[in-house]
């Protein structure tokens, strides 16, 4: 079997070969092979019929691809010389110029042919038998520049999926289908959890009442587990002289990310992009005996970064982003039962989301030990222990050498979503630089100056980010103990108003999350709403209902669960919210 970008780039030949049969006299450039399937660049400004492709083309495109594939039997690679490859090329301007790049660095100039079509290509095809007529579907147009420059003409790339497979064609596509109608971009708003205001600004999403009751309940569910493991809270100011900057290394390597302040006294201040180093100087303020460590502390707070306008996404990428951060600070020796606390934390966390975790182990690249601050031995022990982590829970973890920090190594944990998407989502990192940089200390037992390390653990990271991975996971559809409103009240009509007040009143006081809708709205209008609000249950009260002193209870997920008094529905969400099922 061939690979997968074999595969791939084979059917970016295949679709240049259609164009040029379709598109007489079109200049073809470059074609790769991409995740989820290639592209191919285009000048079409030199067609002899005229002619530009919309996406209105793809089929017959693609059919001329499918007849042009069946007579294909192979590629086949011969190496030219440049003479040769400046004939065959001559009215290509585009094929020129890579001419001259490979001969200028010095490498072979090779053809690939398959059928009549032939391309200046590198290398790497599949197997005919392993190009599926199926398998394969053109995407979209968009313009791109040549080689990437917007000082070069704008080319007409043409997008393509391929797969091994129809059936992973399909199934992909479904996946696509399915990610388009959970996109947090338009369900967050449609769930009325955030908004964003042209006059704030981009990426700087503002919290409703709804999205604040999530985010709160988010930051509460770790608080409780860190509060378990002796975690105490600290608070900071988001700016802070440009100083601690200049201690900490971060205002000149993120220069560009940073927000800069200027003072009416013509001080340099900055928006802080992170948070440890306010806390190494809430660690500075005293002396601390070995007694006293680990010093843990936690603090969710907002950061601030300048991400360039056009990175901007959604809530996967803002300007201003609330992180669950904490702190440890420690002795070396307290590591590893450090990042086994943390590891707790994530483990407790992330199922109650069904997020299944993979963990990777970041370690030192072994060919380029220089580059890693901190000493070999202490590295070398900082390994060790989180290699004895992953022993002592059994963790089958991916290795990733040469992916730790230049300062630490770390524990990176991703996350598989509903869709089967990857998405990276808490880091446990050991810090031995900063530190150093600070000046952190404590007193050992020989009454000598100890320098410490740190732990950065944040939990879910970015709350934005982590809210934009769960919204599409769970589709807007939360599991009660996460839904900012639980029940939604509905008297049939309003002779029924009274009774489903003293109802709204029962759940409150049990602590849940209650919308009781008295207004003059239709009966059916309100339960639509709450449907599509994607509040968890409703209950419904009529003249049926009262009669019998119950209520009905229907569920978003199960439908009619029948009638109950009100204290058994009290009963059974407080134990359905509490548990966090
Ligand atoms: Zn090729
Ligand atoms: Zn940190």
């Amino acid at each position: 079997m061939s690979s997968l970008e074999h595969i791939r780039h084979s059917y970016a030949h295949l679709l240049a070969a259609a164009v040029g049969e379709l598109y007489p006299g079109v200049h073809n450039t470059i074609g790769p092979a991409i995740e989820n399937g290639f592209y191919y660049d285009f000048d079409f400004s030199s067609t002899t019929n005229g002619k530009i492709p919309s996406e209105k083309d793809f089929v017959s495109i693609e059919n001329k691809m499918r007849g042009i594939l069946k007579s294909w039997k192979g590629f086949e690679g011969k190496e030219v010389t440049e003479a040769e490859a400046r004939e065959l090329f001559k009215n290509n301007p585009y094929k020129l110029e890579l001419i001259s790049d490979i001969v200028k660095k010095g490498e072979k100039i090779t053809l690939y042919t398959s059928g009549n079509f032939t391309d200046l290509c590198r290398g790497g095809h599949a197997e005919i038998k392993d190009m599926n007529s199926g398998a394969f579907k053109l995407s979209r147009i968009a313009g791109a520049y040549w080689r990437g420059d917007e000082k070069n003409k704008m080319l007409t790339r043409v997008y393509g999926l391929a797969f091994a497979s129809k059936q992973e064609l399909e199934s992909y596509e479904l996946m696509i289908a399915e990610a388009k109608k959970r996109d947090h971009k338009v369900l967050g708003p449609a769930l009325d959890l955030f908004t964003f205001s042209d006059l704030v600004g981009t990426g700087l999403p503002l919290w409703t009442p709804r999205g604040t009751i999530m985010r709160n309940l988010l930051d509460q569910f770790v608080w409780s587990l860190r509060s378990l493991r002796d975690y105490e809270r600290v608070e900071i100011p988001h700016i802070t002289k440009k100083d601690l900057y200049m201690t900490s290394g971060h205002w000149e390597k993120y220069q560009d990310d940073l927000f800069k302040i200027k003072t009416r006294e013509g001080h340099e201040f900055a928006m802080k992009p992170m948070n440890c180093p306010h806390h190494t100087q809430i660690y500075a303020r005293k002396q601390w005996s070995y007694k006293e460590l680990p010093q843990r502390y936690a603090n969710t707070t907002t950061c601030y970064r300048d991400e360039q306008s056009g990175e901007l996404s959604g809530l996967s990428r803002v300007r201003a982003f609330a992180q669950d951060d904490a702190h440890v600070f420690c002795r070396m020796q307290d590591v590893k039962a450090e990042f086994m606390k943390i590891w707790d934390i994530i483990h407790e966390f992330y199922p109650k989301f069904g997020l299944n975790l993979q963990v990777r182990f970041s370690r030192r690249d072994p060919q380029t030990p220089e580059k890693y601050l901190g000493g070999t031995e202490r590295w070398d022990m900082a390994e060790n222990f989180l290699k004895e982590i992953l022993a002592d829970k059994k963790a089958v973890a991916i290795d990733g050498p040469g992916e730790a920090a230049f300062y630490g190594p770390k524990l990176d944990f991703m996350a598989k979503d509903s869709l089967g998407r990857e998405w990276q989502v808490a880091t446990i990192q050991l810090d031995m630089n900063m530190p150093e940089r600070f000046n952190l200390e404590c007193v050992n037992e020989k009454g000598e100056k100890e320098r410490i390390v740190m732990i950065h653990a944040a939990i879910m990271g970015s709350i934005e980010r982590f809210l934009s991975i769960i919204i599409e996971h769970f589709g807007g559809n939360f599991p009660l103990w996460l839904s900012p409103v639980q029940v939604k009240i509905i008297p049939v009509r309003e002779n029924h108003n009274e009774a489903a007040q003293k109802t709204a009143l029962a759940l409150e006081k049990a602590g849940l999350r209650i919308d009781l809708d008295t207004s003059d709205t239709g009966f059916g209008k309100k339960v639509r709403e709450a449907k599509d609000m994607k509040i968890p249950y409703s209950i419904i009260i009529g003249d049926k209902d009262i009669e019998a002193g119950v209520v009905t209870l229907e569920s978003r997920d199960k439908g009619k669960i029948g009638a109950l008094d009100v204290d058994a529905v009290v009963a059974m969400l407080k134990e359905e919210s509490d548990n966090k099922k």
